[in-house]
């Protein structure tokens, strides 16, 4: 069972590669705590709306509103039986801190890209309405163009609300803010593991199973 973290700026891939390790290790438990604040959002939750304010300006939601939610959903069932990545938490110090004191993490995965890459991915990130699929205009296309791969739906060029470029400069501030303290907590520990993420797309399951330790 693997308790695992992926850190790394927007568009590191730390969604692309969270399917990724889910192809190798089928039970593991996905938790993004981006995914969920835009779910609570779409359905006007009192989370969503508390969230909402800092997501639209690309800051960081408050820790306590985090780690609770956080908390939660690590003491479901799922999580405590077949392991998690964590994808998108912790992203300070004291997000960290407040985690160690729910659960032990085998790893965390520093998700390393160039500044440019970033660029691309994020402005050029779009999905599909109907399943939610994601794609890139400048790296990961459909096939076909303007039909979604997944279900055959025709993609209305749906972005997400935050990617933009000036909210992507204050996310990017946020993250590099936030990183070193972070970075530095795990390696102490000796839990951090670095992968270049430039092109994670190519990674085999024996790659994938490489870096997770299994
Ligand atoms: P993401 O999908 O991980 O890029 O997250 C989108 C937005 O959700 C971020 O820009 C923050 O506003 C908020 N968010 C997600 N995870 C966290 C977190 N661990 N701490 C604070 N805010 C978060």
């Amino acid at each position: 069972m693997k308790k695992l973290i992926l850190f790394g700026p927007p568009g590191a891939g730390k969604g692309t590669f969270s399917s990724q390790i889910k192809k190798v290790v089928t039970e593991i438990v996905h938790i993004s705590t981006g995914d969920i604040f835009r779910e609570n959002l779409k359905n006007e939750t009192p989370l969503g709306l508390k969230a909402k304010s800092y997501m639209d300006k690309g800051e960081l939601v408050p820790d306590e509103v985090v780690i609770d939610m956080v908390r939660d959903r690590l003491n479901k069932e799922d999580a405590k039986k077949s392991g998690f990545i964590l994808d998108g938490f912790p992203r300070t110090l004291h997000q960290a801190e407040a985690l160690s004191e729910i659960t032990e993490v085998d790893l965390l995965l520093l998700l390393q890209v160039s500044r440019d890459i970033i660029f691309k991915r994020i402005l050029g990130r779009y999905s599909c309405n109907n399943c939610g699929e994601i794609y890139n205009k400048y790296t990961l296309p459909t096939k076909v163009e303007g039909i979604c791969d997944k279900c055959g739906a025709e993609i209305k060029f749906e972005q997400r609300s935050d990617d933009n470029e000036e909210t992507l400069k204050s996310r990017l501030d946020a993250y590099e803010k936030n990183a070193k303290p972070l970075i530095k907590y795990y390696k102490k520990r000796g839990k951090l593991k670095k992968v270049d993420a430039t092109d994670t797309l190519s990674f085999t399951d024996d790659d994938i199973k490489q870096i997770i330790g299994i």
